[in-house]
């Protein structure tokens, strides 16, 4: 096959097929011959992996994901890809296309069916629309995977690898740290893509833990206290916490008085440890 990062392979490919890009669907694809195969060799590929793709586009990253994995499983939402799909990966046995929406396919099921009993990596040039949902859909379903590798753009990026506390931190830094360890990999000029984004992106790799890096009695009281915690950032954590949770200001500041939290701060103060300290208190049947 043709070098599918080479702007003019894709015109062809498109006029062949008849295929125009999806501004909804986010179809942004690499046209830099350098990005593809320094993603997937970041990304963990080894010949006793399975990489799981989303949104393999025509194929640029499949193509070198399918040189370094055991199996490639790779789902895209766009039904015209297909026909493109079967020509561009004409050699590559390893490649299982799957038609689907990431956002809804049980992808638990798939892995167990299909991963051929490998490790499983998630690695992906994201569709920037669903971004944030699609990587806390692969770390909250708890998938048997050890690594996620994703494009996404720049400032998103930033936010999920924000330091903790940090002002750049948000929900999302404490739920992607509770889940992995975030790592910046390197910056892509929108240049680097076909049609070109006004954005610039960013590769970002999330090692998957096994345990929680701090321990709380209710997983879901924690997370319930982030997002109360963050839901008016430029109000305290005593505001905050006391709308989120319906209570009298008096009553929220003796909660989080227990939790030995100070009730001036804002969620950007806090520790991962100050947020399971508050959801201890709260879940102690307290509240
Ligand atoms: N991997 C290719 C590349 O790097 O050039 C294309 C990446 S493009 C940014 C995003 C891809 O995600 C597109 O192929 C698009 O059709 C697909 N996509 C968009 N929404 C999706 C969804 N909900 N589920 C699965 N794939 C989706």
């Amino acid at each position: 096959m043709n070098n599918l990062s080479n702007p003019a392979t894709i015109r062809g490919l498109m006029s062949k097929h008849g295929f125009r890009f999806s501004k909804t669907l986010g179809q942004n694809f690499i046209i830099d011959d350098s990005v593809c195969p320094k993603i997937a060799e970041l990304s963990g590929a080894a010949k006793d992996v399975c990489a799981l793709e989303i949104g393999p586009g025509f194929g640029v990253l499949t193509a070198e994901l399918a040189k370094r994995c055991g199996k490639v499983l790779a789902i895209d939402i766009d039904k015209r890809l297909f026909p493109v799909l079967s020509e561009t990966l004409a050699g590559c046995d390893n490649v299982e296309v799957i038609c689907g929406d990431v956002m809804k396919t049980d992808l638990n099921a798939m892995i167990r069916e299909r991963s051929g009993g490998l490790r499983v990596i998630v690695c992906a040039n994201l569709p920037y629309y669903i971004t944030s949902p699609v990587i806390m859909r692969i770390l909250e379903s708890k998938l048997p995977v050890k690594s996620v590798t994703v494009m996404v753009q720049k400032e998103a990026a930033a936010r999920i690898c924000a330091p903790i506390p940090s002002r750049q931190m948000g929900a999302v830094t404490v739920a992607v740290r509770w889940h992995s360890e975030p790592k910046l990999l390197f910056e892509v000029p929108p240049e680097s893509f076909m049609p070109s984004p006004d954005v610039t992106s960013a590769v970002i790799r999330l090692d998957v833990r096994s345990t929680p890096p701090v321990n709380v009695a209710d997983e879901a009281m924690f997370f319930k206290v982030v997002k109360a915690a963050f839901s008016q950032r430029r109000k305290t954590l005593l505001n905050c916490i006391a709308s989120g949770f319906a209570l009298e200001k008096a009553r929220a500041a003796e909660l989080l008085s227990k939790a030995s939290v100070p009730a001036s701060v804002r969620a950007e103060q806090l520790t991962l440890r100050d947020f399971a300290a508050v959801a201890d208190i709260f879940s102690g049947g307290v509240y």
